[in-house]
Order: structure tokens, then sequence, then C-alpha cells
């Protein structure tokens, strides 16, 4: 795997094209995030430099526990100390949003993580809200989304930001394709469709109420699905010689993993793939760690 320097950022190339083969190309966010996590790793200990990430979990949500458990190897592996703040199911709003205000204040903290979902007795959006602009690592309060749509950011949600890494992988270039996002969520979808958008891609958000799905992703250069449905996108749907990445998590009718992408058949017709498990899901984390460094230079 290669790395090249493209415009200010880093880009790693990962796949190369096999045009002349049936099957797509995978592209192995394992090794991408593994990449990528070595180079912050490098730089942590060539700068000599003290990193903090703080990860806040309300309740016992087991999905949860092992997602933290998982951020905190990341760090281990990047050379980024972690603390973990572990409230219970009962925790008041107001005693999270005094942690997050004191780990504001913080100078060993970097960034700071709101480990979602919460209870249904806290709100959210304020919980997000409550987090410093400069430790917003998650990228979830929404100054930090906005800021992506006039193109002046400091940091990107680690999802689509991840997406956009794998995509730069396959070197190639992003401006002018036509792209289709299927999800307009605030943490996925819609950040997702204004970075496309920011490298001059021609972009269209699909959803729940998208008329005819297939006819618009049929046109998808590039495809990304971040709906949340098994087997929503199916290889009719893919055009050929597409980049198809599946953010999607979900669990078939015998309890695995799987994305929203019919990997099989979609794979026939693609150019580039992304598994799941295996694609999106360890970049994500792997840019929340990038994330993480960037926090610590806009705080110096
Ligand atoms: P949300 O549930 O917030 O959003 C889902 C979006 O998909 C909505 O905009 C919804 O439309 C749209 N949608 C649902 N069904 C359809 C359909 N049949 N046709 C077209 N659009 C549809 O989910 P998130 O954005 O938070 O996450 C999306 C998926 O990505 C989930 O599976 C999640 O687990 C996964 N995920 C994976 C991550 C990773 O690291 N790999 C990280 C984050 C999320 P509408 O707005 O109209 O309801």
């Amino acid at each position: 795997m290669a790395a090249k320097i493209q415009g200010k950022c880093q880009v790693y190339l990962l796949a190369v094209p096999k045009r002349c083969m049936l099957m797509a190309e995978i592209l192995d966010g394992v090794a991408l995030a593994k990449r990528i996590k070595d180079d912050i790793k490098k730089e942590i200990v060539q700068k000599n430099l003290e990193v903090g990430l703080a990860v806040v979990l309300v309740g016992n949500d087991p999905a949860s526990r092992i997602y933290v458990n998982n951020k905190k190897k990341d760090c281990e592996e990047c050379g980024i100390s972690s603390v973990e703040y572990i409230f219970s199911e009962s925790a008041s709003q107001e005693e999270v949003i005094a942690l997050i205000q004191r780990l504001n204040s913080d100078k060993q903290i970097n960034g700071i993580l709101i480990q979602q979902p919460f209870p249904s007795h806290i709100d959210v959006f304020t919980v997000n809200e409550s987090v410093s602009p400069l430790k917003d690592v998650d990228a979830f309060r929404a100054d930090t989304v906005g800021r992506i749509a006039v193109g002046s950011y400091g940091f990107l949600p680690c999802t689509p930001a991840g997406v956009m890494e794998l995509i730069h992988s396959t070197g190639v270039p992003v401006a002018g394709k036509e792209c289709v996002v299927v999800g307009r969520s605030n943490i996925v979808g819609k950040p997702m469709a204004l970075m496309l958008l920011n490298e001059s891609a021609t972009v269209t958000i699909c959803h729940s109420r998208t008329r005819d799905l297939g006819d618009v992703t049929r046109r998808a250069d590039i495809l990304v699905s971040a709906a949340g449905r098994a087997g929503l996108i199916t290889a009719e749907m893919v055009k050929k010689g597409a980049i198809v990445i599946d953010v999607g998590m979900n669990r078939d009718k015998n309890g695995r993993l799987c994305g929203d992408v019919d990997f099989e058949g979609a794979s026939k017709k693609a150019d580039y793939i992304t598994p799941v498990p295996g694609g999106v899901g360890p970049m994500t984390r792997a840019l929340l760690m990038k994330n993480t460094l960037t926090a610590k230079s806009l705080q110096s």
C-alpha cells in the first residue's frame, strides 16, 4: 500500500483496480485503519506528545460497552491515553453535563467522546452541545456539522471521514462523479453528502421517502449506503464499475453482522466494494484517533 500527498491531505492508496476481472476489488478497512493508526502513533512518538481521550458512557447497553472497549484498544495502539467515565442508567442529564464541563477544562483531556445511545430521559442534542468545540472529536455538535457546509472545519465526523479515506484509497478522483448517499442522518448521511460535494461531486441524497431508490442508485459512480436496512441495495441497483461503500451495520436472519448491500451480487458489478464487517467500521474508529490528535494540535 502506497501513500501520496494530494492537496493538503495524505491519501492512502490501498487498492489496485483489476479491470479485467469480474469481481470488485474489496476495500480492506482493517488494513487501511491500521495504516492510519500506525501513522498517528509515529507522530505521537516523534513529537513526544501526550494525548488524552475521555469516553463517557451512560447505562448498560452491551453493544456500547463493546464499542468503548474497542476504542480503548485503539487508544493503546496509537499511544493515546484513555479515561472512561461510566454512569449508571439512572444518572441525570445534569450529572453527565457537569462531568463534560469538568472535562472541557481538563488540560490532560484533548477529546471527549459521548458513547450513544443514551437512556431516554437524557437529551442527546443538549449533551452533545455541552462538549467544547475544541474537544468535539465525534463532530456531533450542530456547529461542527454546519462548518462542513461552509468548508471550514476542525473536525470531520468519523464515519463519513472514514468513507472518504476509503474512496480516496481507490485512486479514483471524486470530482465530477455522480454520488448517491442513501440516508440523511445528522451523523452519517448529511455530512457524507456535504463532504462529497466539497470534493466537487454531483450529489443526491436518498431517504425513506425517495420514490424509486433503484432508479437513483443506478446512476451512482459512487454509492454510499447508510440506511441500516439489511438487503436494501441489491445488485440490480448498482451501476457497473461503481464504488460501493456500505456503512450499514445490521443483523441478518441468522444474527450475523451485515451491511445494507447484497455484497455477493453487488461485487459482481462494482469495481470496488467494502465488506461488512471489515470495511467502514474500523475506519470510523481510526478516524476518531485522528480527530483526537487533531484536537491536541488545535489546543496547543
Ligand atoms: P439513522 O436511522 O439515523 O438513519 C437512517 C437513514 O436511512 C434515514 O435517513 C432513513 O430515512 C434512511 N432509510 C431508512 N430506510 C430506508 C429505505 N428503505 N430507503 C431509503 N432510505 C432509508 O441511522 P444512522 O445514520 O445513524 O446509521 C445508518 C446505518 O449506519 C446503521 O446501520 C448504523 O448502525 C450504521 N453506522 C455504522 C457506523 C460504522 O462505523 N460502520 C457508524 C454509524 C452508523 P428517513 O430519514 O426518511 O427516515
